[in-house]
């Protein structure tokens, strides 16, 4: 198993920082913000209430209440509170799913650029990544024939993000149901649809695959608080779907790490129960920011970029630079190239190879306007 590149290469610049370098760190997908005083205010109280009791293993009912008014608020999914599991992080629902669903040698489809966790989690659990490349032109996005072509009588999961990470691509409805009348034909396949940046969206309504009615059965839809609510290290995600799927979870879980953290899972409840428009504000900021980056993206020379309709990154194709030597070193691939930009720059970002796309590099915009426009100062100003 690989380290996870997204957090060593925020390790590295940490490291960086302590050397006394300034170094401006683009490479984690973590807002910036700090948490509305809504949700601080529900942990208070919630630790002056005495809550420091193991949690049920698959969270409080209150929460589960919460999860699944939003699910029916935000997405028009309706769920019974025992196909709805709380994880310690999205990134456990992931690894939960992946553990009881894969058996050895079951294929897992990875519209690349996926990301980063989904490759490694899945190999883990036994299963085997099918890597089906997409294309910038296409704005990164799977076509129904590329997904049709990459599956085999051992295809079990099918995962994606939307809006992804780290193309920032959104699917729309006509698209999703165009891939949904692919997985129709294959009813093995189960779909893990990743909507923890359904909220970081400037592309209009959200499109959940579980939302098609011939797809709710074997679709599980991720999400978690991390992102929206800037509540990041609180460590709170959850899913829902199928109810066999729900209980294998709640078993792995028993028997992993128990419970979600009671203080963190008390405060979600006062995140989920607030409208969205609650976090508008960041979301209104992270689109200034999008405009922002890509506006000094294409004074670049050699950089090429899509037009990212969510989540906080943006992720250029730098092949260009590909075989050029700068100041004495040889940029041969976009390690090279996102190392090169850490030292000769100290701008830290995130190889696309990580993502499953070496032509690229990742580069996350959920950061102050002044340092995103540093930032970009420097690596113009080291690649000229
Ligand atoms: N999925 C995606 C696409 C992500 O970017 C992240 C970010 N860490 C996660 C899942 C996991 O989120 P967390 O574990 O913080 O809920
Ligand atoms: N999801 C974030 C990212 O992609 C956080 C890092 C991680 O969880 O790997 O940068």
């Amino acid at each position: 198993m690989a380290t996870s590149a997204t957090l060593a290469m925020a390790a590295k610049a940490r490291e960086l920082r302590e050397q006394g370098k300034d170094i401006i760190g683009l490479s984690l997908g973590e807002p910036d913000f700090t948490i509305p005083e809504f949700v601080k205010e529900a942990a208070i109280q919630a630790v002056k209430d005495n809550y420091h009791s193991y949690t049920p293993v698959d969270g409080y009912v209150e929460l589960k209440k919460a999860i699944i008014k939003k699910f029916e608020r935000d997405n028009d999914l309706s769920y019974q509170p025992a196909q709805i599991v709380v994880s310690t992080g999205a990134k456990q629902s992931l690894s939960n799913l992946a553990h009881v669903l894969l058996n050895e040698g079951d294929e897992v489809l990875l519209p690349a650029p996926y990301w980063v966790s989904y490759r490694d989690i899945s190999e883990v659990a036994g299963g085997v990544p099918v890597v089906i490349t997409t294309s910038i032109d296409n704005d990164f996005k799977v076509t129904p024939q590329e997904l049709e072509a990459a599956i085999t009588p051992k295809s079990k999961l099918l995962i994606y993000s939307s809006p992804c990470n780290p193309s920032g691509s959104v699917y729309t409805k006509e698209e999703l149901r165009a891939l949904a009348d692919v997985l129709v034909k294959y009813p093995q396949i189960i779909v893990i649809s990743d909507e923890i940046y359904e909220h970081i969206s400037y592309a209009g309504k959200h499109v959940s695959m579980a939302g098609f009615s011939d797809m709710y059965d074997r679709t599980v839809t991720v999400n978690g608080v991390s992102k929206a609510f800037s509540m990041t290290g609180w460590r709170i995600g959850y899913l829902g779907g199928p109810e066999y799927i729900a209980r294998a979870c709640n078993k792995m879980q028993g028997q992993v790490t128990s419970g979600a953290n009671c203080i963190a899972q008390r405060a979600t409840i006062a995140a989920l129960e607030n409208p969205p428009s609650k976090i508008q504000y960041m979301v209104d900021a992270f689109q200034n920011r999008r405009k922002l980056i890509l506006d000094l993206l294409i004074d670049i020379p050699g950089i090429k970029s899509n037009e990212p309709d969510g989540a906080f990154y943006v992720f250029p194709d730098i092949s260009y630079y590909f075989g050029k030597t700068i100041r004495g070193r040889t940029i041969k691939n976009s390690g090279d190239f996102a190392l090169f930009l850490l030292e000769e720059a100290n701008v830290a970002t995130v190889t696309g190879e990580a993502f499953g796309d070496p032509n690229c590099i990742r580069i996350s915009y959920a950061a102050s306007e002044s340092d995103i426009k540093e930032a970009m100062s420097r690596i113009k100003a080291a690649l000229q």
